[in-house]
């Protein structure tokens, strides 16, 4: 398995002097398939981000970690998924609006050889600005033009509703704005699923809502193999495994986020399927352990 560390201990020191082509995070088969991780960069945002309103003790938690709580610098990881006939791309990155230290996914596909071009399906999570401003080039071109795009009806019928900039509140009204107007490039070509459904061959929406009113995870399945795009239905990876059952300030609704969080958590762990998070660490893929009474993310790296 290729894996960030390893492919760290190659390259780092002259990829961060040279520019070099962006890493591949992480990469696992599944069956005939294969999903690997790109980043698209990291987000940065305050150090309070994650701790705010929480009891005292989840500082404690990123302080065991050796993390700062000057700034919270979370990574961004695209899946990608190809079996030999799709390439499929779940979500697509904040583009080049969003913020200077996101927006690199062209040049992580690029460093694996991929253009914009090669991928035939782009499946949304949800549509929040990392995860989807992503779709339109400096132009206002869709950066993907060849792409079937799919995404849960709820969540479309959201962020497509006029009313919603009105009624998330101040802190996130951008999110609405860009959302819908994102959402007008894909108005006359985007296909719906529900929760339930099979999206793509062995691929599997699971509802996961709370993060936003209608996030999905995926279910990748081949056999008795399989793993779980979970997008940010678990966004961090350090309380919340701890802690599933406290409220994060990132979700939209925060008793269904830690309800959603509690039942992938519970599946990954019984069922030993590989975890798949967009702000996960170490490229973003794992496994999920039972301990204590909460969780720990295992890092495959
Ligand atoms: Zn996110």
């Amino acid at each position: 398995m290729i894996t960030r560390r390893n492919l760290l201990a190659r390259g780092a020191a002259s990829a961060a002097l040279l520019g070099a082509p962006k890493l591949l995070l992480a990469e696992m088969s599944l069956g005939g398939a294969t999903i690997s991780t790109l980043s698209d960069g990291t987000l940065t945002l305050p150090g309070d981000f994650v701790t705010a309103n929480l009891p005292e003790e989840a500082v404690d938690i990123i302080k065991s970690y050796g993390l700062s709580t000057d700034q919270y610098t979370p990574e961004c990881n695209l899946a990608l998924y190809r079996d030999g006939t799709n390439t499929v791309l779940f979500d697509v990155g904040s583009g080049p609006d969003f913020m200077p230290s996101a927006g690199e996914l062209l040049d992580s596909l690029d460093a694996q050889g991929l253009g914009a071009g090669d991928i035939t399906h782009v499946v949304f999570t949800h549509a929040h600005p990392d995860h989807i401003w992503g779709l339109i080039d400096d132009f206002d071109e869709l950066v993907f033009p060849d792409a079937s795009y799919h995404i849960g009806r709820g969540e479309w019928d959201y962020w497509w509703n006029p009313e919603t900039v009105n009624t998330i509140g101040e802190a996130r009204t951008t999110f609405a704005v860009g959302a819908k107007r994102r959402f007008e490039f894909l108005e006359d070509k985007i296909n719906f699923f529900d929760a339930g459904d099979e999206v793509l061959p062995g691929i599997a929406a699971v509802a996961t809502h709370g993060h936003t009113p209608g996030h999905m995870a995926f279910e990748i399945r081949n056999g008795s193999e399989s793993a779980m795009v979970v997008g940010d239905a678990i966004g961090n990876p350090h309380v919340a495994f701890h802690h599933p059952e406290w409220e994060s300030g990132s979700d939209q609704d925060g008793a269904m986020g830690v309800k959603s969080r509690k039942m992938l958590m519970n599946r990954m762990a019984a069922e030993q399927m590989a975890i798949i998070g967009f702000h996960l660490p170490g490229g973003g893929m794992g496994r999920v352990e039972a301990m204590d009474g909460a969780y720990r993310f295992v890092p495959s790296s």
